[in-house]
């Protein structure tokens, strides 16, 4: 049995379907840790992931689905953040078109009926610093 202390003890993980880009690595975990108290981020990574998830990619989308749940049922993540961002090397669309397929993708997120909130990550290539474009949380 798990006693309380274990339970408190436990690492609190998150999970992000992020770019592969080196730029957006540390924001996205050091705000993840910040915003959801976490101790870990589990990253998925792949290059423009939010327009793999909002067009649901038949070569991407399972493999990025598994690992996600691998995430999810094995670490206890209760939050999947999807992440966009400026001067996207696999996704060189404008910025409106990464926020269409933002919205579109944690559509997607959503349809997997995991027990997590889902947040949608803006990172401005201006600055490299992460935005909160949207939440949908668990009911
Ligand atoms: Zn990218």
């Amino acid at each position: 049995m798990t006693s309380l202390d274990d339970l408190l003890n436990e690492p609190k993980f998150v999970t992000a379907i992020n770019c592969m880009d080196g730029r957006v690595q540390l924001p996205v975990i050091n705000w993840l840790k910040e915003q959801c108290e976490a101790d870990y981020v589990d990253m998925i990574t792949e290059p423009g992931p939010d327009k793999l998830v909002a067009e649901r990619n038949p070569d991407k989308l399972p493999s990025i689905k598994e690992r996600v749940k691998i995430s999810v049922e094995k670490h206890g993540s209760k939050v999947v953040a999807l992440v966009a961002h400026g001067d996207c090397a696999g996704n060189p669309v404008s910025e409106d078109e990464h926020y269409g397929q933002l919205r579109r993708g944690m559509e997607c997120l959503r349809g997997w009926d995991l027990d997590v909130d889902i947040v949608g990550l803006w990172i401005s290539d201006k600055d490299w610093k992460v935005e909160q474009f949207a939440v949908i949380t668990r009911d």
